[in-house]
């Protein structure tokens, strides 16, 4: 199966020449005036009307992206040692427009279809393009194992699998950071320091989203070298039912979110599916007997069968369980004659980020977790 995956690039314009800024200022500036003002000072007319269909509400103290057009949008690649990319400016004035330079990352523009761009200026005035890009990708369709993850308020997330035994803890780092901050906020807050505390809760948001990446790119990495599928709780649905605090809770504080969005994006990038299954009653309910008569005090325990557990764990193992039940009901499991599991997905859930996942598959899983 196939899906389209799209993002947002962001490149700083470097080494502009004063020429080249004072172009760029111009056009941003009178693209500004044309959006309040109605008045045409001077703006390439595609970026016009680009401008004029993206923005219909202007608001006077705002300032707006320049809007570029798809088929306007030039980036190459270049020899040159500076940059690894250049792209072309549509300005008013200049024909072919300017060139500028990208600052250096990662990314291949080859590999991907550009769709749109803006260009931002910052306070400082910096210029940033950023550009929105977009591929398909081939999800694969054959597995022969799962993580299960389960996104948790003590932990960003712990997993289990089916090719190991030992359950995984992420996010030691991300704990830490929070309290750190936490009891920083605290202080300033008594001592009134309100700019303060904004400044540290963009640096906490910083570190924290940092090291949310590399725990996605772990997961997507193990993943990958056991060809295992991906399965995360999903709290859609479930709330509308409103069921108790702790999803509540986990909804509005853990960074969790951020975190499934990240491993959902870096495993589609790399052909891997994840599959979403209710997250309903998995801290409660005992994953052994599937009992709900258990307690939680820091650890799991069963009242009916006994089983005592990590809490974290037990909710990643019935995620595990739920995620099994997933793949026999519109996948099928099969157990090769060589003993090797192998897992076929035949209808999946369309991959969509930020978005929920279909209904079809869920009630039936609903009914056999209740
Ligand atoms: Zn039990």
């Amino acid at each position: 199966m196939e899906t389209e995956i799209t993002k947002t690039i962001r490149c700083k314009l470097v080494g502009l020449t004063r020429r080249k800024l004072e172009l760029l200022n111009r056009e941003y500036d009178n693209f500004q005036h044309f959006l309040k003002m109605g008045e045409d000072r001077g703006v390439y007319s595609a970026t016009k009307q680009q401008g004029k269909r993206t923005y219909r509400k202007i608001d006077p103290n705002e300032e707006y992206p320049l809007v570029i057009r798809k088929d306007l949008m030039d980036i190459r690649r270049t020899n040159n040692k500076f940059a690894k990319y250049w792209a072309r400016i549509p300005v008013h004035g200049v024909r072919g427009g300017i060139k500028v330079a990208l600052a250096h990352q990662p990314f291949n523009f080859e590999e991907w279809e550009i769709c749109g761009s803006k260009l931002i200026r910052t306070k400082n005035g910096e210029f940033y393009l950023h550009v929105v890009v977009k591929k398909k990708v081939k999800i694969k369709s054959e597995y022969s194992s799962i993580i299960a993850i389960d996104m948790g308020a003590r932990w960003a997330g712990v997993s289990v699998a089916l090719h190991r035994s030992k359950p995984k803890f992420y996010g030691k780092r991300v704990r830490e950071v929070r309290g750190k901050y936490f009891w920083l906020r605290r202080k300033l807050g008594m001592e009134k320091k309100l700019k303060a505390i904004k400044k540290i809760g963009h640096k906490e948001r910083r570190i924290v989203n940092d090291e949310l990446h590399k725990i996605a790119k772990d997961i997507v990495d193990e993943a990958e070298r056991n060809n295992a599928i991906i399965a995360v709780g999903s709290l859609n649905g479930v709330r509308n039912n409103n069921k108790g605090r702790k999803v509540n809770r986990k909804v509005s504080t853990m960074p969790f979110y951020r975190l499934k969005e990240y491993v959902k994006y870096k495993a589609l990038e790399r052909g891997i599916a994840v599959i979403e299954v209710p997250e309903f009653n998995t801290s409660k309910q005992c994953s052994r007997c599937g009992s709900m008569n258990t307690k939680r005090r820091g650890v799991f325990i069963c009242k009916d069968c006994g089983y005592q557990i990590n809490a974290d764990v037990n909710g990643a193992k019935n995620i595990m369980k739920r995620a099994m039940g997933y793949m026999l009901t519109v996948g099928a499991a099969v157990t090769q004659p060589d003993g090797e599991r192998r897992f076929v997905l035949h209808t999946p859930q369309p991959l969509k980020l930020h978005g929920g996942s279909p209904d079809s598959g869920r009630r039936s899983l609903d009914e056999e977790a209740a």
